[in-house]
């Protein structure tokens, strides 16, 4: 059996048997090819993978695009590698194939289930971890999208921030594990990688050279661990390696408990700097703001009037990996941990039902707010919104239906302010024949808060009068 290897974090490369493999068409064989290889335990069906790369053909042509697409890579690399049916494409797991993904996600699950007494001195988990980052040539699929097909752009989108920030903390384990053993030449390249991966430091670097009269912020220092054969500051520098994972995800209140972690007062007043400079840039915006605190970040949510003389505060975590995390960790292990699924409705909220999906271990459920023409055998239910009056329906493809019936459902929502998705998410669920165990959100909203108290959520937002 021939040998394939795929590449994917960093530059898209294919390799058979160790020959480029240069005849694969277009970029929409290489989407299908990433696409089936990244979930190889799925089959796809084939209207599900046409409407995802031809979202603007008819059916039927998009079906015959789909057509042409499998024979391109089943003709270049052979049939060992795809499970072909007249109604589903299945990528091989069994094959002789080697993709840079999954072995990242083994070394990454290994490590995280590691039982351990210390993750920065167990030597099996720092070894996983310098294999995995060697592979993180670069973000999944850098440079590579298909302005088309939204679905797969966004579906390419969140599984890059979810590697990226794996490899981030990864890189920040190393390094702390380095400088402990006093090896700062390593922990110096971990830096300069995770620098690499967030170039906003490196702005904020050359900002700072911009002004030479200032202090020397901290986390300059962290950059330059370089100073590794001056063991004298050892002591010093132990506060840099974790600020930089800090500083690089969380600007503002985070900070002072970084401070007080590491004494380091720099930092405080580097940060304290953006903090201000934040500030200032909403007063020129001349909008209002509603703060919140989401566990141990800070958000400025813009005041947006809905009604004459009646304002919401707009909380949108779609590309805020930080919140999606953040809640995910504070919501899940509140959740029952006896349930089978979760449901969710599209769109804001999807990020969220996949991070928590990822810590329960639970598949999830996205109900469509229209009509998919690839769904089969679907269902639907109509609701009212309680504030507009307007019917609103949601659906649920059929293909997920054996993932409600009989199954115990927790149903998950971003803002629950009328509850009318919330209602029309209870509906689908019953009427497929599943039961609702718990519901959550990431806020509730509404100055009755107490009307919201069978809801799970990081918070109530007001809504603000007048
Ligand atoms: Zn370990």
């Amino acid at each position: 059996m021939p040998h394939l290897s795929l590449t994917l974090l960093g530059a898209f490369t294919i390799a058979l048997d160790g020959e480029a493999v240069t005849r694969l068409e277009s970029d929409k064989v290489r989407a299908l090819l990433v696409r089936l290889a990244l979930e190889p335990e799925r089959a796809f069906r084939r209207e599900a993978l046409a409407a995802l790369l031809w979202p603007d053909a008819a059916p039927a042509h998009a079906a015959q695009n789909l057509r042409q697409a499998l024979y391109n890579p089943r003709r270049a690399l052979g049939d060992a590698f795809f499970l072909v049916t007249p109604q589903t494409v299945q990528f091989v797991a069994t094959a002789d194939v080697d993709i840079d993904v999954w072995t990242w996600r083994r070394l990454w699950d290994e490590t995280l289930q590691h039982r351990h007494r210390r993750r920065e001195t167990c030597r099996h988990c720092l070894a996983r971890l310098a294999e995995a980052v060697t592979l993180y040539r670069g973000d999944l699929l850098a440079g590579f999208t298909l302005t088309d097909c939204p679905e797969f752009d966004d579906w390419v989108a969140v599984e890059r921030e979810r590697l990226h920030v794996q490899a981030l903390d990864a890189l920040t384990w190393l390094a702390n594990a380095a400088e402990r053993r006093g090896d700062y030449a390593t922990a110096q390249t971990y830096v300069r990688r995770l620098l690499a991966l967030e170039p906003w430091l490196e702005a904020a670097h050359r900002q700072r050279k911009e002004k030479p009269r200032r202090r020397r912020p901290c986390w300059k220092r962290l950059c330059a661990i370089r100073r590794a054969n001056r063991p004298s500051a050892s002591r010093r520098r132990r506060c840099c390696v974790p600020c930089v994972t800090i500083l690089s995800h969380s600007p503002g209140e985070q900070l002072s408990a970084c401070a007080i972690t590491f004494s380091c007062s720099l930092v405080v007043e580097w940060m304290n700097d953006r903090v201000n400079n934040t500030h200032v840039e909403e007063k020129t915006m001349s909008q209002e703001y509603y703060t919140v605190q989401i566990c141990c970040l800070t958000r400025h949510l813009p005041l947006f009037e809905v009604a004459p003389g009646v304002r919401i505060a707009i909380f949108n975590m779609l590309g805020d990996y930080e919140v999606v995390e953040a809640i995910a960790d504070e919501l899940a292990p509140r959740l029952p941990k006896d349930a089978d699924a979760l449901m969710t409705a599209e769109v804001k909220s999807i990020p969220l039902a996949h991070a928590v999906a990822v810590r329960m271990r639970l598949p999830y459920i996205v109900a469509r707010k229209t009509r998919k023409p690839y769904m089969v055998g679907a269902i639907s239910v109509e609701v009212l919104s309680i504030t507009t009056g307007a019917p609103q329906t949601l659906w649920l493809d059929g293909k997920d239906l054996s993932l409600v019936q009989g199954k115990r459902i927790i149903l998950l929502d971003d803002v629950i302010s009328t509850g009318s998705t919330l209602a029309g998410m209870r509906k689908l669920v019953e009427s497929s024949g599943g039961q609702v165990v718990a519901e959550a959100a990431a806020f509730t909203e509404g100055n009755d808060p107490a009307q919201w108290k069978h809801i799970l959520a990081t918070g109530n937002l007001p809504v603000f009068l007048g």
